[in-house]
């Protein structure tokens, strides 16, 4: 199967009735940049910039992070890289930072909460990325907003690093793209008021899931509890997307729902049309839609939600079977 996902890695990913998806890599280190390549990805829909922190031994300064957001770009050859803004804290420990203890990380002090409340930390970070982009475009989302005025704030520091930029008389990007991951279910109550402003919203599948299910993302004995495509997910899934895309707001799930051939199936069904993934999962996930017809898919989910079934993912499964997908 690996031979027949090579074979086919240079081919777009269209389904059968013309339908197409943008695919591309998650990544986290400079040597995951050139997968890209080795998949025929778009692009790195999520860059997790705190593997760079994770990884070093203090935190790093603005120079040693330019550095890495200036080759990862190089090394992306022009295609588009999203770089997620730091999300420490939860399971991301910088063993050079020592905290308070915390009950519940993963509900605790992290991600965005950190960088709003140590905004130098985050103005470095958004000032080493203006950098690296040498008048490139230049794609920003934050984790973990669950209220729209911390987009707001996080927007407006990147505003005033821009500002110092140009001031300084350094190359700005030539384009800046400044989204949200949905990792919190709060932020779906927002939207109405928020997509306006925001170039683009990016689901966060693992988080979204441990929050809507109230769930460990990480406890082994609830790996198997709940399913991504159990009914409360895939009608969030679906409001998400229905609202990104009645506004015309560009969209991506990034999680590792968007891996599991199944799962895209169901995701396609439910007007999502970028998906970010592990490397080793876009062969598969391109095998898929390569041999979708999403017109016959889509009869058979309406009739699916017409009588809503607690299986979806075996239905899927017969659909996949019954079709040569
Ligand atoms: C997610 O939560 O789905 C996500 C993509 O972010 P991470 O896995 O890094 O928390
Ligand atoms: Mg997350």
């Amino acid at each position: 199967r690996q031979q027949a996902f090579a074979a086919i890695r240079h081919l777009p990913a269209v389904t059968l009735d013309g339908v197409e998806v943008t695919l591309m890599v998650n990544a986290g280190l400079l040597i995951d940049v050139p997968q890209i390549e080795a998949q025929g990805a778009a692009g790195i829909g999520l860059y997790r910039t705190e593997i760079t922190f994770m990884v070093a031994e203090s935190f790093p300064d603005v120079a040693r992070q330019r550095d890495v957001y200036k080759r990862a770009m190089d090394a992306s050859n022009g295609k588009p890289v999203t770089f997620r803004t730091l999300d420490i804290g939860s399971d991301k420990v910088l063993s050079y930072w020592q905290r308070e203890p915390e009950e519940n990380p993963a509900m605790g002090w992290r991600a965005i909460r950190i960088s709003l409340d140590r905004p130098a930390l985050l103005r470095q970070q958004l000032r080493a990325l203006i950098l690296g982009a040498e008048g490139r475009p230049l794609s920003i989302m934050f984790p973990m907003v669950a209220e729209a005025w911390e987009f707001d704030e996080a927007r407006s520091l990147l505003k005033l690093e821009l500002d110092r930029a140009s001031q300084a008389g350094q190359q700005l990007p030539s384009e800046i793209k400044v989204g949200a991951m949905i990792e919190v279910p709060s932020l779906y109550f927002q939207l109405d008021t928020l997509l306006d402003r925001l170039d683009f919203v990016s689901v966060g599948s693992n988080d979204l899931k441990q929050f809507l299910y109230a769930a460990d993302r990480g406890n082994p004995r609830l790996a198997d509890r709940y399913d991504n495509l159990a009914p409360a997910m895939v009608k969030l899934l679906g409001m998400i997307a229905a609202a990104c895309n009645a506004q015309g707001k560009s969209l991506s799930l990034c999680g590792e729902m968007a891996g599991d051939p199944i799962a895209a199936m169901a995701l396609l069904c439910l007007g999502f049309r970028q998906l970010s993934m592990a490397p080793t999962s876009i062969g598969p996930v391109r095998a898929m839609i390569r041999s979708l017809d999403l017109g016959r898919l889509l009869s058979y989910w309406a009739e699916l939600q017409a009588r809503p079934v607690s299986d979806l993912r075996s239905r899927l499964l017969v659909f996949a079977r019954d079709h040569g997908v």
